[in-house]
């Protein structure tokens, strides 16, 4: 693999479901590269497509026609837990788990040494200033602050390539701009690329 290679390669890729007999086509045909160091916005409305779009780019669902490829990060099946990371659009913490177990977890998968895999959770945690939160389950936290630990669980890996679904929709627009700054910034550091869909201009 090259350095210098694409992430993601995606060559006219559709999505369409069927829905109680009619066919709903969430994406008409979209040809896209992401480069290593891209920061991409897609920005559109809701229902425009982009959560189809980011699930098939990242691999968690297959394109109705058209190829995806991940030149430099290899097949599909080897793209988690660690070279791409998501930020879903909804809640995604594991309930049964405290917000550390959750950050924890796909380090532990990945197989970061269990010592390792605390300390750089807490380091995830505190950059988003939810690590007062580490032992709380995560129906004991705001929608908002489940988002923070989402964004730590994603980064604390250390991905090639981030995809963010609405990273901040449950944030005050405050504190939106500091985690879009702080998330932007850990991405920088980490020479990685990142996608974030938003359907807010600012
Ligand atoms: P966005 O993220 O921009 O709001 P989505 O990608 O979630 O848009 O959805 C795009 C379109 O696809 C919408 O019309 C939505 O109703 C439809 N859609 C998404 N997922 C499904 C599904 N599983 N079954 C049927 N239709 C779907
Ligand atoms: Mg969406």
């Amino acid at each position: 693999m090259i350095e210098s290679e694409p992430l993601v390669v995606a060559d006219r890729i559709t999505r369409s479901y069927r829905s109680g007999g009619i066919l709903v086509e969430s994406l008409l045909p979209a040809t896209c590269t992401v480069h290593p160091g891209d920061q991409i916005v897609l920005l559109g409305p809701s229902g425009s497509g982009k959560s189809t779009l980011m699930h098939v780019l990242g691999g968690l669902d297959l394109p109705t026609t058209g190829r995806v490829s991940w030149p430099a990060l290899g097949q599909r099946e080897e793209l988690r837990p660690s070279r791409i990371t998501d930020v879903f659009q909804g809640p995604s913490l594991l309930l049964p788990l405290s917000v550390i177990e959750n950050v924890r977890l796909p380090l532990l998968l990945g197989g970061t040494r269990s010592i390792e895999a605390t300390i750089r959770a807490n380091e995830a945690l505190a950059r988003f200033e939810v690590d007062d939160l580490a032992d709380k389950l995560p129906e004991e936290i705001s929608g908002g602050q489940g988002q923070r630990v989402a964004i730590a669980r994603a980064l604390a890996v250390r991905p090639r390539l981030l995809l963010a679904d609405e990273p901040t929709g449950q944030l005050d627009s405050a504190t939106a701009l500091l985690v879009m700054d702080r998330l932007l910034e850990t991405v920088r550091e980490l020479g990685a690329a990142v996608v974030v869909s938003t359907h807010d201009p600012r």
